[in-house]
């Protein structure tokens, strides 16, 4: 085959190959390898109230109809680490904010505990965004309808480590039936983030023993360890 041969053969090969991408719904080829490597940079501020502005008023799931507010999320939108809850709670509901009750508060606490600072370090998120009435666990159903807005979030946000709290955040996200307590104490790859559980604060509220307050210690300790290590690969 001749040179001129084979510049047709690549040039039918290319066009093949873009016509493919088109009908995938593919409108820009990136120019440069590293361009094609990295996602565009997007304003995570930006995307997540626009993310937050589609919400409202939603009635995907039967949660809307009891709820007061719904508690989008809240911290800094470029966070390295993401902390995953159940569902808003009554003052949740009340302010449309996560974690702002008691729960909240030994929240704040513990990330304290080990150095991270809320607003600084976390931005924080529930499984399901409109609070199960008493505070009931959210069902199947409605997990299903929020779990699109929570993969919103986490690939706005890209953090390091998520720390999921409990074993709905842990069981949701890791796709498992085990029990936090079997899950919690180790650290697991998820997606592109290093996923980390431990026990709801709402739980160790309810004092079961110091020795959960000790475990989740460890965890959010290895949560820490894991977030400072990407911080330092980064740099
Ligand atoms: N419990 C949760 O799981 N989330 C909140 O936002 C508050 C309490």
């Amino acid at each position: 085959m001749d040179d001129r041969e084979e510049l047709a053969d690549a040039l039918r090969d290319l066009a093949g190959a873009l016509r493919h991408h088109r009908d995938l719904g593919v409108t820009e080829v990136p120019l440069s390898a590293a361009a094609a490597a990295a996602p565009p940079p997007i304003d995570a501020a930006k995307a997540l109230a626009a993310q937050e502005a589609a919400l409202q008023g939603c009635t995907l799931c039967k949660l809307c109809r009891s709820r007061t507010n719904i508690a989008f999320g809240s911290g800094n939108p470029r966070a390295g680490l993401l902390v995953v809850g159940e569902g808003p709670g009554e003052e949740e509901d009340r302010q449309g904010k996560p974690f702002v009750g008691r729960a909240g508060q030994l929240l704040t606490k513990m990330l304290e505990s080990v150095g991270f600072d809320r607003e600084r370090d976390a931005y924080i998120a529930n499984v399901v965004k409109c609070r199960p009435e008493r505070n009931r666990n959210p069902e199947p159903d409605e997990v299903a309808a929020c779990n699109p807005f929570l993969m919103a979030q986490l690939d706005t946000v890209r953090p390091g480590v998520i720390l999921a709290l409990g074993n709905f955040a842990a069981q949701t996200l890791l796709g498992t039936r085990e029990g936090i307590t079997k899950l919690r104490g180790r650290a697991y790859e998820y997606r592109s983030s290093i996923l980390v559980p431990t026990f709801h604060p709402a739980f160790l509220l309810r004092n079961p023993g110091p020795e959960y307050r000790r475990m989740a210690w460890d965890d959010l300790k290895l949560a820490k360890r894991e977030f400072d290590r990407l911080a330092a690969l980064k740099r």
